[in-house]
């Protein structure tokens, strides 16, 4: 980087280091630090700029500090919680005993403004626990963060957010300072923070305010979380609030319920989706599109049960690692004679939150030779997960789902190609739904720490392989350190949406544990047993998610082929009624779902609906299409085409629908 800075003096601080007003902060030997820290000679320097990933991290943590200390100008007996930054913004946590009001987080804002333009200083000063105790003996959950910062482990202890105040280390308590010297405010913290709140400028916005259990636990007392934004500048902060809005609009539940596509009834559970018929469709469409990409690649179908007996996860090594994520379990089959003695002992079966452990009894059904590897596994296999109420969201976080699971078996000199080609599988299934834009993370292990299970070496070589295979299809490469699962590696691939979006789709990911839980073997060409490596794969992750993703991604106006209903057949009289019939007719012999509304509303009523529920062709006739056999194309952009030939008609939409075609406009149908 060509503005690393050497300081030339003994003992600098960031203020001399960088002039530029839009560096924030500093690194210091990697070190995050304000820029009013003294750095050495020696040290390596770069700057933050407030445009960095850093810099927004730390300007929108330096907005909460602000917003805490308006809440505390307003309601003096609040009590603080956290306040980190989050994506796109930030959080503060607060005890009151009325919950905010819209007005009071208005009175909060013009409190903020007032801070920011005081220019208060962010000073930071080094304390031990006692004093940190006694200046914060009015703030009991900051109490318990000083408590938990002595604790061994603290660092990691703290996930909850609270390593925002207190991570390993010295305590640091960092006050507000006004021009005319006076602490103005103070507050518990690691740091670091932008110099000035007057760095603040106008770029932020307070955005709603939520229920929170004070470090995320319902035993704790519920505490009240102000959200907000933050930006350098209020043009980013305005269209970022464009883009909001713009993704309220594509929001799935909100297209879901509109378009009559899915519902979660209160009757079945939390989580657990529905799918009507026009969903369904769109949902099957999905489905068989995928199934015929797994033929044509080798692939094997095969179908598991729902529930399994407890065993077959402790082989696996889910009870042992995943049982918070799993429904508990049934206990069946137990015998009791009327004196209530247990005469046969029951068994626990679980709801499978996984599919791979049956597909290695698959694989384990009978002798395996080298002949038949790569043995490519593939289901639908529907899954459920005990995911906490609160982190349900629409389809994108269920508890049942279905994976479009794969598992692969591969001899060893086989993992390369067999990774290459699942990777150029995914990219193809995914252009063929619009998204084009991709990166590659690649979640590696994290040496030394004992959580990853295996030979480091089976390690590396396999993250090389990975990398390279990576590399080769040319995409952007993020590396994920120590994001692998515990029994190896991944590549995911990451995909923007039509606005911007990133989503992690599809995930391939090598796995050395379970082979060897579930002593899988092949026979090799030498005759003697090998163990084979396991590839996990899913390419659309879950059917409800990817559903979910298209539905936002598509706003709702899908490509023909996926569309419910093709071609609605509107007459401009009651009279074209049969003639439309007829042309319908030949449409659904071909394939194509289509329909004729006869309903009684009028035809510009009719036009309206359909427009409304996102139908991609209305076919309009009346007596000059009658009399020469055509019909009239009126498309999504409200663009009309007269005096189409039937059969031409049928043909361009048949053609449309072969090649997945997104049709908007005349031009999108040739
Ligand atoms: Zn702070
Ligand atoms: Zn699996």
């Amino acid at each position: 980087m060509s503005d690393f800075a050497q300081p030339s003096a003994d003992e600098r601080d960031g203020f001399a280091l960088f002039t530029d007003r839009s560096v924030i902060a500093m690194r210091v030997n990697g070190v995050l630090k304000d820029l009013a820290a003294t750095v050495a000679e020696s040290d390596v320097v770069e700057p933050v700029p407030v445009d960095s990933k850093d810099g927004l991290d730390i300007l929108r943590h330096s907005t909460a500090h602000v917003l805490a200390q308006a809440v505390q100008r307003i309601r003096p007996s609040a009590k603080l919680g956290i306040g980190p930054f989050i994506t796109d913004g930030f959080y503060y946590d607060f005890g009151v005993d009325e919950p905010f009001t819209p007005e009071d987080l208005k009175a909060i804002s013009k409190e903020m403004q007032r801070i920011i333009r005081e220019g208060q200083r962010f000073t930071r000063r080094v304390v031990t626990d006692d004093e940190a105790r006694a200046e914060l003996a009015h703030e009991p959950f900051k109490l318990e963060l000083i408590d938990l910062s002595g604790g061994p482990g603290s660092g990691a202890d703290a996930a909850d957010g609270a390593s925002v105040e207190v991570g390993a280390g010295e305590l640091t308590i960092y006050d507000n300072v006004s021009k005319d010297g006076e602490v103005a405010w103070k507050d518990l913290c690691r740091g670091p923070h932008v110099p000035s709140t007057r760095l603040l400028g106008n770029g932020w916005d307070l955005t709603r305010v939520a229920a929170a259990y004070w470090r995320g636990s319902e035993k704790n007392p519920q505490l009240q979380r102000i959200y907000g934004t933050a930006w350098p500048s209020k043009d980013e902060l305005r269209s970022y609030q464009e883009r909001l809005a713009e993704a309220e609009r594509r929001d799935h539940r909100k297209l879901g319920a509109e378009m009559d596509l899915f519902s979660f009834p209160d009757e079945i559970g939390s989580g657990l989706a529905v799918f009507h018929p026009r969903g369904g469709i769109i949902r099957y469409e999905i489905e068989e599109n995928l199934r015929r990409h797994l033929l044509r690649n080798g692939y094997d179908v095969v179908n598991t049960p729902h529930i399994t007996k407890k065993d077959l996860f402790q082989t696996s090594g889910h009870l042992q690692t995943y049982a918070d994520g799993m429904f508990p379990p049934m206990h069946l089959d137990e015998v009791v004679d009327d004196d209530g003695n247990v005469t046969r002992q029951g068994q626990d079966y679980y709801l499978k939150p996984m599919n791979c452990p049956f597909h290695n009894l698959i694989y384990r059904a009978r002798g395996r030779s080298y002949r038949e590897l790569p043995l490519r596994l593939a289901e639908f296999g529907t899954v459920y997960r005990y995911e906490k109420s609160g982190t349900l969201s629409g389809l994108t976080r269920v508890r049942g789902l279905t994976q479009d699971d794969a598992h692969i078996y591969v001899a060893q000199d086989q993992v390369r190609e067999e990774l290459t080609t699942n990777l150029n599988l995914v990219l193809e299934l995914l252009r063929d739904y619009g998204l084009n834009d991709f990166y590659l993370e690649l979640s590696t292990n994290e040496e030394g720490n004992p959580k990853f299970l295996g030979e480091p070496e089976q390690w590396s070589t396999a993250i090389e392989t990975l990398r390279e295979v990576a590399i080769e299809s040319g995409l952007e490469l993020v590396a994920d350190p120590g994001g692998a699962a515990f029994y190896g590696p991944k590549i995911s691939v990451q995909a923007r949406d039509a606005i911007g979006r990133t989503w992690q789709m599809s995930t391939i990911q090598l796995d050395f544990n379970q082979p060897e839980r579930f002593e899988l073997e092949y026979t090799g060409p030498d005759g003697a047993k090998h163990r084979p490596v396991m590839i996990h794969r899913a390419l659309l992750g879950s059917v409800e998610r990817f559903f979910a993703i298209l539905l936002e991604h598509y706003a709702g106006d899908f490509p023909l082929w996926l569309a419910p209903a093709q071609v609605v057949g509107v007459p401009v009289a009651e009279q074209f009624g049969d003639y439309l019939d007829e042309v319908v007719g030949q449409l659904r012999a071909a394939g194509v779902r289509a329909e004729v509304d006869h309903s009684d509303d009028r035809m510009q009523k009719k036009i309206r609906n359909h427009t409304t529920s996102k139908v991609p062709l209305i076919l309009i006739a009346g007596e000059q299409d009658r009399a020469a056999g055509t019909v009239s194309f009126r498309f999504r952009d409200g663009s009309q085409e007269n005096g189409v030939p039937v059969a031409d008609a049928i043909d361009r939409i048949r053609r449309a629908i072969a090649a997945h075609a997104r049709v908007m406009t005349s031009e999108d149908l040739a």
